[in-house]
């Protein structure tokens, strides 16, 4: 719904105008679909802490003003040349992966999740956090009826990120996943592991989330202030999967140990410190990490459709376009419960 007026033929934007600037709330024209693109009426955009990367200008080659966004669900309003499968008044998203080159190594191996110059919306062109945005058919995800947009919308980053880093982690039904962080990603990742047949050991720091943590779906919450979570974890068994969510590599390291034989660290908290592990760590029990990042348009249909199965739906707290600065401020202070939605 748009909740404030613009003239005929512009809208509203929340954009960037220069890396560290404040966001600033401008009426532009809005936009025709370019060929292989398509102009959607945005109804909702998540806030990730990844927006951070345009917002700071933390990723390199960014244009300014920038508009972010990479939680993006709305209704295709028109289409530009050449666009022939997907239909104005389909209701649709747009994920992190924003579209593809097609010829490099990776593409040509059919690996677009890894393209070398893969396009993210709102770094490479202007993303969600505006009333209409135009994106190339390769970034579209079909929402199904069953979700909402403001449901929809986290699921495109923080929903595929914990759901697609867990179904290729290789831990299997019935084996010990633990979730290291409830916010953000770690609220999805326990209801994923949890809805995907795992025994789930949420980690967070303190005892505040414990008795929602197990209303996600975890069987047990370690306290990783008041315990060795990673001998707790041993007690347990040893975790097969350890997937890492908050952005602590000191925390990921301490809990390294809590991995049994074959475990792997299945890190998806982005943080620039390095995760410190010995080699012998590594080599006792043939343990490993790995890095996972988001996945394909098809992969987000995955987790869209996997949710509306099992009722995995994030947590939420919606503000309006306007309110951009708040909402923006909101997910960066770490106090969100969980995900920051912007409303049109
Ligand atoms: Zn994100
Ligand atoms: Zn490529």
């Amino acid at each position: 719904m748009v909740t404030t007026a613009v003239a005929a033929g512009t809208m509203k934007v929340a954009q960037v105008s220069s890396p560290g600037a404040d966001f600033q709330i401008v009426e532009r024209e809005i936009p025709k679909p370019a060929l292989g693109h398509v102009r959607i009426k945005v109804q909702a955009c998540g806030v990730c802490h990844s927006d951070a990367l345009t917002k700071e200008g933390a990723w390199p080659g960014i244009q300014y003003p920038r508009v972010p966004g990479h939680e993006v669900a709305g209704v295709i309003d028109e289409l530009g040349a050449g666009v022939s499968v997907w239909e104005i008044g389909q209701r649709v998203g747009v994920g992190w992966h924003g579209g593809q080159d097609g010829t490099c190594l990776s593409c040509r191996r059919g690996d677009f999740r890894n393209c070398r110059n893969l396009k993210i919306s709102g770094i490479s062109y202007d993303g969600g956090y505006q009333q209409y945005m135009v994106a190339p058919v390769e970034a579209l995800v079909a929402i199904p009826e069953s979700l909402t947009d403001v449901e929809a919308a986290p699921l495109l980053c923080a929903g595929i990120t914990t759901f697609n880093a867990l179904r290729h982690s290789g831990a299997l039904p019935g084996d010990l996943v633990a979730v290291q962080g409830v916010g953000g990603l770690g609220h999805l990742g326990i209801q994923f592991a949890s809805k995907s047949g795992y025994e789930v050991a949420a980690v967070g720091r303190g005892s505040e989330n414990a008795a929602l943590a197990k209303r996600l779906g975890a069987s047990v919450y370690i306290d990783s202030k008041a315990t060795n979570a990673a001998e707790e974890l041993q007690r347990l068994g040893g975790a097969q999967v350890i997937l890492a969510t908050a952005p602590s590599s000191k925390a990921m390291s301490e809990l390294f140990d809590g991995l049994g034989p074959n475990g792997k660290l299945m890190v998806i908290g982005a943080d620039f410190d390095p995760i410190e592990v010995t080699p012998i760590q590594l080599i006792s029990g043939s343990r490993s990490i790995q890095g996972w990042s988001s996945g394909t348009p098809v992969d987000a249909e995955d987790t869209l459709r996997f949710a509306e199965l099992t009722g995995v739906r994030p947590m939420i707290e919606t503000y309006p376009l306007e309110k951009a600065a708040v909402a923006y401020a909101r997910m960066i202070s770490g106090d969100a419960q969980f995900r920051v939605v912007l409303t049109m």
